[in-house]
């Protein structure tokens, strides 16, 4: 008996001829993710991926590991059998229930069932007839009740031919599509709480996010800079490494309060932030832009304001949270451990030069009439010499 890892991935199944790429990313992320641990054999084997445990594996580090990384339903630590032992049917179930018996010690589920999957039809008895005979034994060793629709535990057995799976604790995954399948995308991210949540939505449907931080060092403090580290540092975890682009905004800013009134100053900058974060991706082959925005959620977020800053782009700008509430973002924030960071005390530059209420209802007129006494592409030249990039790798 080994301890095996088994990994399954969902949505995976749908993906036609493109299935045996998928895969192999997602073997390839895995391999990467335990490439520190005492984790060997990480390979694709009949519908699952599996790789073998060693003895010195620390499992609870692997879960959280695993738990982050998108491509994956569920997982689980199984007891691996050999089902090649003796020839007859029953001496499969006995060496399944050799695996299974320990299984259960310390547990007093108010309910169970025993779960069979035959994957291929090797193993000679059909699954249903399975599940009863190992149930039965749970049930003579522990008197437990059996639950069929709504069980408390549930006791897996995948049986794949020579050799068979044997697991008690199902792990959910992140789910969603493997990193690398998806294109890379270009996420702005502020200090705040809705843009690393943004990211981690496109990381999830497997897109590769590159980062771009806007920041007004030195007229404000290095804060900023620093909390947009650690969120592309933890959220890192997730995709394995990461490229930062730090933008130098302030003396862009110090030149439009020179000519564009306060309430329309929010506007601006964001508009700036788009054309300047165009050029970046297009430089660094990104596909779109995705930003934190929420219709109302703060001032300048009406839908009108939302247009205003949407007239400048040329690429696609995703909003993955836009119709989300402030309660679900936080919440997806705390899971993906964003949250802490991001309510850390920093100077965004969005505040720079700007109003506490900045306009709500910007017309596109005034708007582009404040930009013609400005050298627009001159001062986004001028925020692309100064863009320092930094690499990112997991440090765990
Ligand atoms: P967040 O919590 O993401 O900061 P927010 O609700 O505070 O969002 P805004 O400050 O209006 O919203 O910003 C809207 C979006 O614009 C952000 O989600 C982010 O994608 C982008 N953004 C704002 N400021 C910056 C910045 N300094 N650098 C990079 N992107 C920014
Ligand atoms: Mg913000």
């Amino acid at each position: 008996m080994t301890e095996t890892l088994v990994i399954h991935y969902l949505e995976l199944s749908l993906k036609g001829k493109n299935r045996p790429w998928f895969i192999e990313r997602l073997v390839r992320s895995i391999r990467v993710l335990v490439a520190d641990q005492d984790v060997s054999h990480v390979r694709h084997v009949q519908g699952r991926i599996e790789a073998r445990l060693g003895a010195n594996a620390n499992w609870a580090e692997i879960r959280s590991r695993l738990a982050g990384l998108p491509g994956i339903a569920n997982f689980a630590k199984a007891t691996q059998i050999d089902l090649t032992r003796g020839a007859e049917a029953t001496s499969g179930i006995d060496a399944m229930w050799e695996a299974m018996r320990p299984m259960l010690d310390g547990r007093t589920p108010a309910s169970f069932r025993v779960k069979v999957r035959r994957v291929n039809k090797q193993f000679p008895i059909e699954s249903p007839a399975v599940e009863r005979a190992l149930g039965e034994r749970v049930i003579a060793a522990t008197g437990w009740r059996v639950d069929l629709s709504n069980p408390a535990l549930t006791l897996w057995v995948e049986a794949l031919g020579e050799h068979a799976l044997v697991y008690a604790d199902r792990e959910p995954g992140a789910g969603g599509l493997p990193i690398g399948t998806g294109g890379k995308v270009l996420c702005l991210l502020s200090g705040g709480i809705d843009s690393p949540v943004a990211a981690w939505r496109m990381m999830r449907r497997g897109c590769t996010a590159l980062f771009v931080h806007f920041h007004a060092y030195p007229i404000l403090s290095i804060a900023s800079q620093e909390k947009a580290r650690e969120l592309v540092q933890t959220l890192t975890r997730r995709q394995l490494k990461s490229k930062l682009f730090l933008v130098p905004f302030g003396a862009l800013q110090q030149q439009v309060v020179l000519s564009v009134p306060p309430p329309l100053r929010v506007i601006i900058y964001r508009r700036f932030m788009v054309r300047i974060a165009e050029e970046i991706a297009r430089r660094a082959n990104a596909l779109a832009l995705v930003t934190g925005d929420v219709v109302g959620q703060v001032a300048s977020q009406t839908l009108e304001n939302i247009v205003a800053v949407n007239q400048v782009a040329t690429m696609p700008i995703l909003r993955p949270l836009i119709s989300c509430d402030k309660e679900e973002i936080t919440a997806e924030a705390r899971e993906i451990g964003t949250y802490g960071t991001s309510i850390l005390e920093d100077q965004d530059c969005c505040t720079l030069f700007t109003p506490e209420l900045p306009s709500t209802r910007t017309t596109l007129r005034l708007v582009e009439e404040a930009e013609q006494a400005l050298d627009v592409p001159a001062l986004v030249a001028m925020a692309l010499e100064g863009v320092t990039l930094e690499s990112h790798g997991v440090a765990w």
